[in-house]
């Protein structure tokens, strides 16, 4: 199992030579040139056709998911991944490289999580038809769009607000009507919009924020990186008769939440 994500968001063009992942470069090279086999390099993503997306997308699933050593269970959540066009998350001259297992860089210093990592957060989150979720890091949308196939509302926060304009955009170009962006700090959560029946965190802080403690139902769950940079854990949090209970379950690498955050350095 890959033990660490990959925000790599002090970088400025993450390539392959960045993505923490267990699974052979040679592996990813290949995807990629039979994604680029037959492209001009500039047209590429014009050239790849929807039905190799298809089929990488299935792949992805299939072989950096579902496989032995990665052990995604939760039917839902594989169903989700297998329906989302990832491509149309990433900019338009990495797309042929969308369903590679590794992060992409999206613009303004940050990056759309490995598949892996969005599975794993995502089956975590127990996600329910009914669920309000709340999420802090819009980044892409990717994340997002991955939610509303699984629950009935999700709220999105980012703090980089030409990245939460171009999110809100193509969620709405692709059909996500049960998504809601917001620009802002998502350290302070979204107060009018609370309780949540779950949160995700997709960017770390060094302490759980508060107020998305404050934020989350009884019996909520949250998924969230925390740590400074080097040392950093995916903790799911559960409030359970007023207290929260926390436990790690994944070593990992995330962009630092920053915002409100910061003031917890
Ligand atoms: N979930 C995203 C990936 C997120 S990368 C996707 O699916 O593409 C982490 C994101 O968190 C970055 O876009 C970064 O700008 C954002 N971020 C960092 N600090 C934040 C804060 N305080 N509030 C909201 N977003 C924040």
């Amino acid at each position: 199992m890959p033990l660490e994500q990959i925000a790599f968001g002090s970088r400025p063009a993450c390539d392959y030579g960045c993505a923490m992942s267990k699974v052979p470069f040679s592996r990813v090279a290949m995807l990629s040139a039979v994604l680029l086999a037959g492209c001009q390099p500039v047209a590429c993503d014009v050239r790849v056709a929807g039905s190799d997306f298809a089929a990488a997308r299935e792949r992805m699933v299939r072989q950096q998911l579902a496989a032995p050593g990665r052990g995604i269970t939760n039917a839902r959540v594989l169903a989700a991944m297998g329906q989302v066009p990832r491509h149309e998350f990433v900019p338009a001259p990495l797309r042929a490289r969308a369903y590679g297992d590794h992060p992409l860089p999206i613009g303004y210093d940050q990056t759309i999580s490995q598949p892996f990592i969005v599975a794993f957060m995502t089956e975590k989150l127990e996600p329910q038809p009914m669920d309000k979720v709340l999420e802090i890091g819009t980044g892409s949308g990717y994340q997002a769009a991955v939610l509303a196939g699984l629950v009935s509302n999700v709220c999105t926060i980012e703090i980089v607000e030409p990245l939460a304009r171009r999110a809100e955009a193509d969620l709405k170009r692709l059909g996500y009507t049960n998504v809601l962006v917001r620009a802002g700090d998502g350290y302070q959560g979204w107060p009018d919009a609370a309780p949540f029946d779950a949160i995700i965190v997709t960017c770390a802080p060094e302490r759980v924020p508060q107020p998305l403690v404050d934020q989350l139902k009884e019996g909520g769950r949250m998924i969230i990186p925390v740590g400074p940079a080097g040392d950093q854990a995916l903790y799911v949090l559960q409030k359970q008769g007023g207290r929260v209970e926390k436990r790690a379950v994944l070593p990992v690498r995330f962009v630092p939440m920053t915002g409100g955050s910061a003031g917890d350095r």
